[in-house]
Protein backbone atom coordinates (compact mmCIF):
# COMPACT_ATOMS: atom_id res chain seq x y z
CA UNK A 1 0.00 0.00 0.00
CA UNK A 2 1.18 3.35 -1.19
CA UNK A 3 1.06 7.39 0.19
CA UNK A 4 -2.28 7.84 -0.52
CA UNK A 5 -4.24 4.51 -0.82
CA UNK A 6 -6.55 2.88 1.44
CA UNK A 7 -9.00 -0.01 1.92
CA UNK A 8 -12.43 0.53 1.68
CA UNK A 9 -13.58 -2.71 3.53
CA UNK A 10 -11.40 -4.48 6.06
CA UNK A 11 -10.76 -8.03 6.55
CA UNK A 12 -13.06 -9.91 8.85
CA UNK A 13 -9.68 -10.60 11.42
CA UNK A 14 -6.61 -9.56 11.87
CA UNK A 15 -3.67 -10.30 14.25
CA UNK A 16 -4.15 -6.48 15.51
CA UNK A 17 -5.91 -3.75 14.82
CA UNK A 18 -4.85 0.01 16.04
CA UNK A 19 -6.89 2.94 16.28
CA UNK A 20 -4.98 5.63 15.16
CA UNK A 21 -1.94 6.86 12.88
CA UNK A 22 -0.05 8.82 15.04
CA UNK A 23 3.09 8.22 16.64
CA UNK A 24 1.74 5.24 18.95
CA UNK A 25 0.21 3.83 16.43
CA UNK A 26 2.38 4.13 13.06
CA UNK A 27 5.31 3.01 15.44
CA UNK A 28 3.37 0.23 16.97
CA UNK A 29 2.19 -1.11 13.39
CA UNK A 30 5.88 -1.00 12.15
CA UNK A 31 7.10 -3.77 15.38
CA UNK A 32 4.15 -5.70 15.18
CA UNK A 33 4.44 -6.08 11.33
CA UNK A 34 8.17 -6.58 11.15
CA UNK A 35 7.45 -9.88 13.99
CA UNK A 36 5.12 -10.41 10.95
CA UNK A 37 1.92 -9.74 12.18
CA UNK A 38 -1.08 -8.80 10.06
CA UNK A 39 -2.47 -5.44 11.24
CA UNK A 40 -5.08 -2.69 10.26
CA UNK A 41 -4.65 0.36 11.43
CA UNK A 42 -7.44 2.57 11.58
CA UNK A 43 -7.46 6.25 11.02
CA UNK A 44 -9.93 8.95 10.91
CA UNK A 45 -8.12 11.53 9.22
CA UNK A 46 -7.17 10.88 5.69
CA UNK A 47 -3.77 11.37 4.02
CA UNK A 48 -2.48 14.99 4.26
CA UNK A 49 -2.43 16.77 1.03
CA UNK A 50 -0.35 19.55 0.16
CA UNK A 51 -2.21 22.56 -1.13
CA UNK A 52 -1.65 22.21 -4.85
CA UNK A 53 -0.26 25.80 -6.76
CA UNK A 54 2.58 26.92 -4.55
CA UNK A 55 5.76 25.66 -3.82
CA UNK A 56 5.54 26.33 0.19
CA UNK A 57 4.63 24.70 2.83
CA UNK A 58 1.49 24.74 4.87
CA UNK A 59 1.59 26.39 8.05
CA UNK A 60 -0.78 24.87 10.32
CA UNK A 61 -3.40 27.69 11.24
CA UNK A 62 -3.78 28.21 7.77
CA UNK A 63 -4.88 24.80 7.29
CA UNK A 64 -7.22 24.60 10.75
CA UNK A 65 -8.51 26.91 13.59
CA UNK A 66 -6.83 27.16 16.61
CA UNK A 67 -9.20 24.76 18.79
CA UNK A 68 -9.55 22.34 15.50
CA UNK A 69 -8.57 18.56 16.11
CA UNK A 70 -5.44 17.45 13.76
CA UNK A 71 -6.85 14.35 12.19
CA UNK A 72 -4.30 13.02 9.45
CA UNK A 73 -2.52 9.29 8.89
CA UNK A 74 0.59 10.30 11.01
CA UNK A 75 -1.84 12.29 13.48
CA UNK A 76 -0.36 15.79 15.15
CA UNK A 77 3.13 15.16 14.03
CA UNK A 78 2.35 16.14 10.46
CA UNK A 79 2.81 19.75 12.14
CA UNK A 80 5.26 18.86 15.20
CA UNK A 81 8.11 20.58 15.16
CA UNK A 82 10.05 16.90 15.26
CA UNK A 83 12.33 17.58 18.58
CA UNK A 84 12.79 14.33 19.69
CA UNK A 85 13.66 14.02 22.80
CA UNK A 86 14.72 11.46 25.59
CA UNK A 87 13.26 12.02 29.00
CA UNK A 88 15.85 12.48 32.06
CA UNK A 89 16.77 9.85 34.26
CA UNK A 90 15.32 11.85 37.27
CA UNK A 91 11.87 11.85 35.00
CA UNK A 92 11.65 8.10 36.19
CA UNK A 93 11.58 9.64 39.78
CA UNK A 94 9.67 10.81 41.74
CA UNK A 95 10.41 14.55 41.79
CA UNK A 96 9.46 17.47 44.40
CA UNK A 97 8.10 20.74 43.00
CA UNK A 98 6.94 24.04 44.53
CA UNK A 99 3.22 22.64 44.98
CA UNK A 100 3.40 18.72 44.92
CA UNK A 101 5.48 15.98 43.51
CA UNK A 102 5.57 14.40 39.85
CA UNK A 103 5.03 10.97 40.10
CA UNK A 104 7.30 7.94 39.38
CA UNK A 105 6.80 5.48 36.49
CA UNK A 106 6.62 2.10 36.97
CA UNK A 107 10.25 1.93 35.91
CA UNK A 108 13.17 3.68 35.19
CA UNK A 109 15.48 5.21 32.33
CA UNK A 110 17.56 2.34 31.80
CA UNK A 111 14.41 0.32 31.00
CA UNK A 112 13.63 2.20 28.70
CA UNK A 113 17.13 3.26 27.36
CA UNK A 114 17.72 0.68 24.48
CA UNK A 115 14.13 1.60 23.05
CA UNK A 116 15.20 5.15 22.85
CA UNK A 117 18.14 4.00 20.52
CA UNK A 118 16.33 2.37 18.15
CA UNK A 119 13.64 5.00 18.27
CA UNK A 120 16.36 7.58 17.75
CA UNK A 121 17.48 5.31 14.39
CA UNK A 122 13.99 5.10 13.52
CA UNK A 123 13.06 9.07 13.13
CA UNK A 124 16.54 9.59 12.35
CA UNK A 125 17.51 11.91 15.53
CA UNK A 126 20.50 14.59 14.51
CA UNK A 127 21.83 15.35 18.44
CA UNK A 128 24.94 15.89 20.60
CA UNK A 129 24.83 15.69 24.33
CA UNK A 130 27.42 18.71 23.88
CA UNK A 131 26.05 21.64 25.80
CA UNK A 132 23.44 19.75 27.90
CA UNK A 133 24.17 18.72 31.53
CA UNK A 134 21.15 17.14 31.57
CA UNK A 135 21.96 14.17 28.91
CA UNK A 136 20.97 11.08 30.29
CA UNK A 137 23.21 7.85 29.91
CA UNK A 138 23.51 6.86 26.28
CA UNK A 139 24.30 3.06 25.72
CA UNK A 140 25.37 4.72 21.75
CA UNK A 141 25.69 8.19 20.75
CA UNK A 142 23.38 9.68 18.42
CA UNK A 143 22.83 7.95 15.45
CA UNK A 144 23.15 11.29 13.44
CA UNK A 145 24.99 14.63 14.39
CA UNK A 146 23.80 17.69 15.32
CA UNK A 147 21.77 19.87 12.59
CA UNK A 148 24.32 23.04 11.39
CA UNK A 149 23.49 25.68 12.42
CA UNK A 150 22.30 28.94 10.30
CA UNK A 151 24.68 31.65 10.35
CA UNK A 152 22.89 34.16 12.38
CA UNK A 153 22.73 31.47 15.16
CA UNK A 154 26.14 31.04 15.20
CA UNK A 155 26.38 34.25 15.96
CA UNK A 156 24.34 34.02 18.94
CA UNK A 157 25.30 30.60 20.14
CA UNK A 158 29.10 32.31 20.54
CA UNK A 159 27.64 35.66 22.40
CA UNK A 160 25.61 32.70 24.95
CA UNK A 161 28.81 30.56 25.22
CA UNK A 162 31.28 33.59 26.31
CA UNK A 163 29.37 34.70 28.90
CA UNK A 164 29.35 31.11 30.17
CA UNK A 165 25.59 29.84 29.08
CA UNK A 166 26.27 26.74 27.26
CA UNK A 167 23.80 26.07 23.84
CA UNK A 168 22.64 22.36 23.45
CA UNK A 169 21.85 21.06 20.06
CA UNK A 170 17.77 20.16 20.02
CA UNK A 171 17.66 16.60 18.95
CA UNK A 172 15.94 16.56 15.69
CA UNK A 173 14.12 14.24 13.55
CA UNK A 174 15.07 14.99 9.93
CA UNK A 175 15.88 13.48 6.93
CA UNK A 176 19.21 15.91 6.76
CA UNK A 177 22.64 15.04 4.96
CA UNK A 178 24.07 13.75 2.68
CA UNK A 179 21.28 12.62 0.20
CA UNK A 180 18.65 13.62 2.52
CA UNK A 181 15.88 15.82 1.73
CA UNK A 182 15.98 18.16 3.86
CA UNK A 183 16.86 22.03 2.96
CA UNK A 184 16.68 23.04 6.28
CA UNK A 185 13.68 25.69 5.53
CA UNK A 186 12.23 27.85 7.25
CA UNK A 187 9.30 26.55 7.14
CA UNK A 188 9.47 23.60 9.04
CA UNK A 189 7.92 23.84 12.48
CA UNK A 190 4.18 23.92 12.64
CA UNK A 191 4.02 23.57 8.99
CA UNK A 192 3.50 20.30 7.02
CA UNK A 193 7.02 19.49 4.85
CA UNK A 194 6.06 18.90 1.00
CA UNK A 195 9.39 17.55 1.06
CA UNK A 196 8.64 14.47 2.95
CA UNK A 197 11.85 15.28 4.90
CA UNK A 198 10.08 15.27 8.33
CA UNK A 199 10.37 12.17 10.08
CA UNK A 200 7.06 12.18 11.45
CA UNK A 201 4.90 9.08 12.25
CA UNK A 202 3.84 9.43 8.61
CA UNK A 203 6.97 8.93 6.97
CA UNK A 204 9.39 7.04 9.59
CA UNK A 205 6.92 4.60 11.02
CA UNK A 206 3.49 3.78 8.88
CA UNK A 207 5.19 4.08 5.09
CA UNK A 208 7.87 1.20 6.24
CA UNK A 209 4.64 -0.59 8.31
CA UNK A 210 2.75 -0.52 5.02
CA UNK A 211 5.68 -1.32 2.70
CA UNK A 212 5.73 -4.66 4.95
CA UNK A 213 3.02 -5.66 3.05
CA UNK A 214 1.37 -7.01 6.12
CA UNK A 215 -0.91 -3.59 7.21
CA UNK A 216 -3.86 -2.15 5.67
CA UNK A 217 -5.09 0.92 6.08
CA UNK A 218 -8.73 2.27 6.56
CA UNK A 219 -8.20 6.20 6.34
CA UNK A 220 -11.78 8.48 7.19
CA UNK A 221 -12.60 5.33 9.46
CA UNK A 222 -13.83 6.59 12.92
CA UNK A 223 -13.78 3.57 15.55
CA UNK A 224 -16.62 3.81 17.55
CA UNK A 225 -16.36 1.38 19.91
CA UNK A 226 -13.78 -1.61 21.28
CA UNK A 227 -15.58 -5.08 21.37
CA UNK A 228 -15.54 -7.43 24.14
CA UNK A 229 -16.56 -10.83 24.57
CA UNK A 230 -19.82 -11.28 26.61
CA UNK A 231 -18.19 -12.02 30.04
CA UNK A 232 -16.12 -8.52 29.42
CA UNK A 233 -12.79 -10.17 30.10
CA UNK A 234 -11.17 -9.59 26.50
CA UNK A 235 -11.22 -7.60 23.80
CA UNK A 236 -12.44 -9.29 20.63
CA UNK A 237 -12.37 -6.40 18.09
CA UNK A 238 -13.65 -3.10 16.97
CA UNK A 239 -16.83 -1.62 15.35
CA UNK A 240 -15.75 1.29 12.37
CA UNK A 241 -17.70 3.57 10.42
CA UNK A 242 -16.61 4.20 6.97
CA UNK A 243 -18.45 6.84 4.91
CA UNK A 244 -22.29 5.58 6.48
CA UNK A 245 -20.98 2.06 6.47
CA UNK A 246 -20.18 -0.07 9.70
CA UNK A 247 -17.43 -2.83 9.78
CA UNK A 248 -16.98 -5.35 12.50
CA UNK A 249 -13.44 -6.29 12.56
CA UNK A 250 -12.12 -9.21 14.81
CA UNK A 251 -8.22 -8.99 16.56
CA UNK A 252 -6.42 -10.91 18.67
CA UNK A 253 -5.37 -7.75 20.16
CA UNK A 254 -6.57 -4.62 20.23
CA UNK A 255 -4.34 -1.08 20.83
CA UNK A 256 -5.65 2.33 21.11
CA UNK A 257 -3.43 5.30 19.69
CA UNK A 258 -5.82 7.77 19.20
CA UNK A 259 -4.21 10.39 20.97
CA UNK A 260 -5.12 12.27 24.52
CA UNK A 261 -7.87 13.00 25.16
CA UNK A 262 -9.63 10.57 22.31
CA UNK A 263 -7.90 7.50 23.43
CA UNK A 264 -9.72 7.71 26.85
CA UNK A 265 -12.96 8.94 24.76
CA UNK A 266 -13.02 5.41 22.95
CA UNK A 267 -12.82 3.67 25.82
CA UNK A 268 -15.04 5.30 27.67
CA UNK A 269 -18.17 5.15 25.01
CA UNK A 270 -17.33 1.43 24.38
CA UNK A 271 -18.43 0.32 28.24
CA UNK A 272 -20.84 -2.33 28.55
CA UNK A 273 -22.55 -3.96 31.85
CA UNK A 274 -19.35 -5.35 33.60
CA UNK A 275 -17.67 -2.13 32.53
CA UNK A 276 -20.06 0.41 33.12
CA UNK A 277 -18.10 3.47 33.95
CA UNK A 278 -15.55 2.33 30.75
CA UNK A 279 -13.21 0.15 29.83
CA UNK A 280 -10.27 0.57 32.06
CA UNK A 281 -12.13 2.93 34.57
CA UNK A 282 -13.23 0.81 37.64
CA UNK A 283 -11.18 2.82 39.87
CA UNK A 284 -12.16 6.06 37.98
CA UNK A 285 -8.87 7.07 36.59
CA UNK A 286 -9.49 7.03 32.73
CA UNK A 287 -9.34 10.94 31.81
CA UNK A 288 -7.54 11.36 35.02
CA UNK A 289 -3.48 12.33 35.80
CA UNK A 290 -2.88 15.19 33.33
CA UNK A 291 -0.29 16.16 32.96
CA UNK A 292 1.86 19.08 30.61
CA UNK A 293 3.98 20.92 29.75
CA UNK A 294 3.77 24.95 30.98
CA UNK A 295 5.12 26.68 27.88
CA UNK A 296 5.65 30.73 27.52
CA UNK A 297 7.48 32.80 24.84
CA UNK A 298 10.47 35.60 24.60
CA UNK A 299 11.64 37.23 21.79
CA UNK A 300 15.71 38.55 21.97
CA UNK A 301 15.90 40.98 19.51
CA UNK A 302 19.19 39.41 17.32
CA UNK A 303 19.13 41.81 14.34
CA UNK A 304 18.51 45.44 13.59
CA UNK A 305 17.92 44.17 9.84
CA UNK A 306 15.34 41.59 9.36
CA UNK A 307 16.54 38.17 9.53
CA UNK A 308 14.69 36.73 6.26
CA UNK A 309 13.36 33.08 6.46
CA UNK A 310 15.70 30.93 8.36
CA UNK A 311 15.95 27.46 10.14
CA UNK A 312 16.43 28.59 13.77
CA UNK A 313 15.18 25.50 15.39
CA UNK A 314 18.82 23.95 16.32
CA UNK A 315 19.50 24.86 19.98
CA UNK A 316 18.40 25.05 23.11
CA UNK A 317 19.48 26.30 27.07
CA UNK A 318 18.95 23.04 29.23
CA UNK A 319 21.11 23.54 32.35
CA UNK A 320 18.45 24.26 34.57
CA UNK A 321 16.77 21.09 33.99
CA UNK A 322 17.21 19.88 37.61
CA UNK A 323 17.29 23.20 39.31
CA UNK A 324 19.39 26.54 39.24
CA UNK A 325 21.83 27.77 42.57
CA UNK A 326 19.00 29.54 43.80
CA UNK A 327 16.14 27.94 42.89
CA UNK A 328 15.47 24.14 44.38
CA UNK A 329 13.16 22.65 42.26
CA UNK A 330 13.72 21.51 39.14
CA UNK A 331 12.77 24.22 36.33
CA UNK A 332 12.86 23.11 32.77
CA UNK A 333 14.05 24.08 29.00
CA UNK A 334 14.17 26.89 27.18
CA UNK A 335 14.10 25.49 22.93
CA UNK A 336 14.52 28.53 20.11
CA UNK A 337 11.31 27.49 18.15
CA UNK A 338 11.04 28.05 14.32
CA UNK A 339 9.87 30.78 12.45
CA UNK A 340 6.42 30.72 12.70
CA UNK A 341 4.20 33.62 11.82
CA UNK A 342 2.87 34.14 15.01
CA UNK A 343 1.27 37.70 14.48
CA UNK A 344 -1.37 36.31 12.17
CA UNK A 345 -2.85 34.49 15.80
CA UNK A 346 -3.16 37.72 17.12
CA UNK A 347 -5.88 40.90 16.77
CA UNK A 348 -5.72 42.60 13.40
CA UNK A 349 -4.39 46.02 15.86
CA UNK A 350 -1.55 44.10 16.92
CA UNK A 351 -0.52 42.29 13.98
CA UNK A 352 2.34 44.81 12.64
CA UNK A 353 3.64 44.95 16.16
CA UNK A 354 4.01 41.27 16.55
CA UNK A 355 5.21 40.84 13.18
CA UNK A 356 7.82 43.69 12.95
CA UNK A 357 9.15 41.78 16.75
CA UNK A 358 9.49 38.01 15.22
CA UNK A 359 11.02 39.38 12.02
CA UNK A 360 14.19 40.98 14.18
CA UNK A 361 14.44 37.86 16.58
CA UNK A 362 14.57 34.31 17.78
CA UNK A 363 11.15 33.24 19.70
CA UNK A 364 12.09 30.98 22.63
CA UNK A 365 9.84 29.18 24.16
CA UNK A 366 10.58 27.66 27.57
CA UNK A 367 8.81 24.85 29.00
CA UNK A 368 8.49 23.83 32.80
CA UNK A 369 6.25 20.77 34.19
CA UNK A 370 2.63 21.32 34.53
CA UNK A 371 1.97 18.38 37.25
CA UNK A 372 -0.78 15.40 37.70
CA UNK A 373 -2.91 14.09 39.97
CA UNK A 374 -6.12 12.82 40.78
CA UNK A 375 -7.85 15.68 39.82
CA UNK A 376 -6.12 17.10 36.89
CA UNK A 377 -7.87 15.78 33.41
CA UNK A 378 -11.58 15.38 31.92
CA UNK A 379 -14.46 14.54 33.36
CA UNK A 380 -17.02 12.49 31.33
CA UNK A 381 -20.36 13.73 30.25
CA UNK A 382 -22.35 10.82 29.44
CA UNK A 383 -20.56 8.85 26.68
CA UNK A 384 -18.89 12.69 25.69
CA UNK A 385 -15.75 14.10 26.93
CA UNK A 386 -16.68 16.88 29.84
CA UNK A 387 -15.05 19.72 31.65
CA UNK A 388 -11.09 19.53 31.53
CA UNK A 389 -8.98 20.51 34.63
CA UNK A 390 -5.44 21.66 33.78
CA UNK A 391 -2.43 20.06 35.03
CA UNK A 392 -0.85 21.85 37.98
CA UNK A 393 0.85 24.51 36.47
CA UNK A 394 3.75 25.63 39.13
CA UNK A 395 3.46 29.25 38.94
CA UNK A 396 7.23 30.14 40.29
CA UNK A 397 9.08 27.47 38.98
CA UNK A 398 7.59 28.60 35.26
CA UNK A 399 8.94 32.45 36.53
CA UNK A 400 11.83 31.61 37.30
CA UNK A 401 12.44 29.77 33.82
CA UNK A 402 11.52 32.76 31.97
CA UNK A 403 13.60 35.17 34.16
CA UNK A 404 16.74 32.57 34.07
CA UNK A 405 16.30 32.25 29.72
CA UNK A 406 15.29 36.06 29.39
CA UNK A 407 18.44 37.23 31.19
CA UNK A 408 20.75 34.26 29.59
CA UNK A 409 20.12 36.50 26.34
CA UNK A 410 20.09 39.94 27.99
CA UNK A 411 23.67 38.58 29.27
CA UNK A 412 24.37 38.04 25.79
CA UNK A 413 24.06 41.66 24.76
CA UNK A 414 20.11 41.06 23.27
CA UNK A 415 17.32 43.22 24.30
CA UNK A 416 14.42 40.64 25.07
CA UNK A 417 10.55 41.28 24.72
CA UNK A 418 8.50 38.75 27.05
CA UNK A 419 5.22 37.54 25.44
CA UNK A 420 2.19 38.77 27.54
CA UNK A 421 0.73 35.78 26.52
CA UNK A 422 -0.98 33.75 29.14
CA UNK A 423 0.47 30.16 30.42
CA UNK A 424 -0.20 27.72 27.61
CA UNK A 425 -0.14 23.75 28.31
CA UNK A 426 1.45 21.86 25.55
CA UNK A 427 2.31 18.09 25.24
CA UNK A 428 -0.46 16.45 27.64
CA UNK A 429 0.37 13.10 28.57
CA UNK A 430 -1.85 11.22 30.50
CA UNK A 431 -6.03 10.38 30.80
CA UNK A 432 -5.30 6.02 30.05
CA UNK A 433 -1.94 6.03 32.52
CA UNK A 434 0.46 3.41 33.43
CA UNK A 435 1.59 1.99 36.91
CA UNK A 436 1.77 -0.96 38.73
CA UNK A 437 -1.46 0.21 41.04
CA UNK A 438 -4.57 -1.16 39.51
CA UNK A 439 -6.48 1.40 41.64
CA UNK A 440 -4.13 4.63 40.31
CA UNK A 441 -3.86 3.58 37.15
CA UNK A 442 -5.29 2.38 33.45
CA UNK A 443 -3.01 0.33 32.24
CA UNK A 444 0.00 -1.81 33.74
CA UNK A 445 3.40 -1.31 32.68
CA UNK A 446 3.39 -3.36 29.67
CA UNK A 447 0.73 -0.80 28.07
CA UNK A 448 -2.18 -3.78 28.63
CA UNK A 449 -5.47 -2.30 30.28
CA UNK A 450 -6.44 -3.59 33.60
CA UNK A 451 -9.27 -6.18 33.68
CA UNK A 452 -8.99 -6.92 29.98
CA UNK A 453 -7.40 -9.07 28.44
CA UNK A 454 -5.89 -8.73 24.68
CA UNK A 455 -6.50 -4.76 25.01
CA UNK A 456 -3.39 -2.25 25.14
CA UNK A 457 -3.10 1.20 24.89
CA UNK A 458 -0.09 2.81 23.60
CA UNK A 459 0.54 6.66 22.81
CA UNK A 460 0.50 9.86 24.86
CA UNK A 461 -2.25 8.60 26.79
CA UNK A 462 0.18 6.33 29.31
CA UNK A 463 2.66 8.77 30.15
CA UNK A 464 2.76 8.94 33.94
CA UNK A 465 4.22 12.63 33.59
CA UNK A 466 5.22 14.95 30.69
CA UNK A 467 9.24 15.83 32.40
CA UNK A 468 9.58 19.02 31.16
CA UNK A 469 10.80 17.75 27.60
CA UNK A 470 9.26 17.04 24.14
CA UNK A 471 7.27 13.91 24.78
CA UNK A 472 7.14 12.23 21.12
CA UNK A 473 10.14 10.18 21.87
CA UNK A 474 9.35 8.85 25.04
CA UNK A 475 5.67 8.04 23.16
CA UNK A 476 7.71 6.07 20.19
CA UNK A 477 9.92 3.84 22.83
CA UNK A 478 7.08 3.47 25.06
CA UNK A 479 5.11 2.05 22.02
CA UNK A 480 7.86 -0.03 21.03
CA UNK A 481 8.21 -1.83 24.58
CA UNK A 482 4.48 -2.19 24.22
CA UNK A 483 5.04 -3.90 21.07
CA UNK A 484 7.71 -6.05 22.16
CA UNK A 485 4.82 -6.92 25.29
CA UNK A 486 2.42 -7.40 23.01
CA UNK A 487 4.64 -9.98 20.88
CA UNK A 488 6.22 -11.49 23.78
CA UNK A 489 9.51 -10.57 23.66
CA UNK A 490 9.64 -7.89 26.65
CA UNK A 491 10.42 -10.76 28.79
CA UNK A 492 13.27 -12.51 26.62
CA UNK A 493 14.67 -8.81 26.46
CA UNK A 494 14.70 -8.34 29.76
CA UNK A 495 16.10 -11.63 30.70
CA UNK A 496 19.03 -10.69 28.23
CA UNK A 497 19.79 -7.69 29.60
CA UNK A 498 19.94 -9.40 33.14
CA UNK A 499 22.35 -11.71 31.98
CA UNK A 500 24.46 -9.09 30.30
CA UNK A 501 24.52 -7.58 34.05
CA UNK A 502 25.63 -9.90 35.72
C1 LIG B 1 2.25 22.20 16.20
C2 LIG B 1 2.77 21.05 17.02
C3 LIG B 1 4.13 20.91 17.22
C4 LIG B 1 4.61 19.85 18.00
N1 LIG B 1 5.97 19.69 18.12
C5 LIG B 1 6.45 18.64 18.80
C6 LIG B 1 7.86 18.39 18.86
O1 LIG B 1 8.67 19.12 18.30
N2 LIG B 1 8.29 17.32 19.57
C7 LIG B 1 7.42 16.46 20.21
O2 LIG B 1 7.88 15.52 20.84
N3 LIG B 1 6.09 16.67 20.15
C8 LIG B 1 5.58 17.71 19.46
N4 LIG B 1 4.22 17.89 19.36
C9 LIG B 1 3.33 16.95 20.08
C10 LIG B 1 3.22 15.61 19.34
O3 LIG B 1 2.86 15.83 18.00
C11 LIG B 1 2.19 14.72 20.05
O4 LIG B 1 2.55 14.59 21.40
C12 LIG B 1 2.13 13.34 19.43
O5 LIG B 1 1.80 13.42 18.07
C13 LIG B 1 1.10 12.49 20.15
O6 LIG B 1 1.11 11.21 19.56
P1 LIG B 1 -0.06 10.19 19.84
O7 LIG B 1 0.32 8.89 19.22
O8 LIG B 1 -0.38 10.22 21.29
O9 LIG B 1 -1.38 10.78 19.14
P2 LIG B 1 -1.77 11.67 17.88
O10 LIG B 1 -0.61 12.21 17.17
O11 LIG B 1 -2.78 12.64 18.37
O12 LIG B 1 -2.47 10.61 16.92
C14 LIG B 1 -3.73 10.04 17.22
C15 LIG B 1 -4.45 9.72 15.91
O13 LIG B 1 -5.64 8.98 16.24
C16 LIG B 1 -6.69 9.40 15.38
N5 LIG B 1 -7.96 9.09 16.05
C17 LIG B 1 -8.45 9.65 17.19
N6 LIG B 1 -9.61 9.07 17.52
C18 LIG B 1 -9.87 8.13 16.58
C19 LIG B 1 -10.93 7.20 16.38
N7 LIG B 1 -11.96 7.08 17.25
N8 LIG B 1 -10.91 6.40 15.29
C20 LIG B 1 -9.87 6.48 14.40
N9 LIG B 1 -8.82 7.34 14.55
C21 LIG B 1 -8.82 8.14 15.63
C22 LIG B 1 -6.44 10.89 15.20
O14 LIG B 1 -7.04 11.38 14.01
C23 LIG B 1 -4.91 10.95 15.15
O15 LIG B 1 -4.44 10.87 13.81
C24 LIG B 1 3.71 18.93 18.60
C25 LIG B 1 2.34 19.06 18.39
C26 LIG B 1 1.86 20.10 17.60
C27 LIG B 1 0.38 20.20 17.37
Amino acid sequence: MAFGQSIETPATSYDAVIVGSGLGGATMALRLATAGRRVLVVERGDWYRSKPGTDENDYLYDVLGPADDISYVGGRTKFYGAALYRNRESDFRDVQFETGVSPAWPFGYDELEPYYAEAEKLYRVHGSPAGDPSEPRRAAPYPYPPLPHDPAVVKVIAKLEAKGIPAAPIPRGLDQGPGGACVMCAACDVHVCRRDAKMDAETAALRPALATGLVDLMTLTECERVLLTPDGTRAEGVLLTRTGQQHRVLAETVIVAAGTPHTAALLRRSRTDQHREGIGNNSGQLGKRVGAHSTGTIFPMISLARLGARHTKTFGLNLWYDGATDWPHPLGVAQIAGQVPLWRMTGKLKQPIVKEIAEHSLTVIHMTEALPDEGTGWAFDGDRIGAFTPPRHQAKTYAKMRDLTAKAFEKAGYPVIRAPRPVAFWHETGSAVMGVDAKASVVDPQGAVYGVAGLYVADASVLPSAGALNTGLTIIAVAMRTGDAILGKLGQRQAQAAQAGA
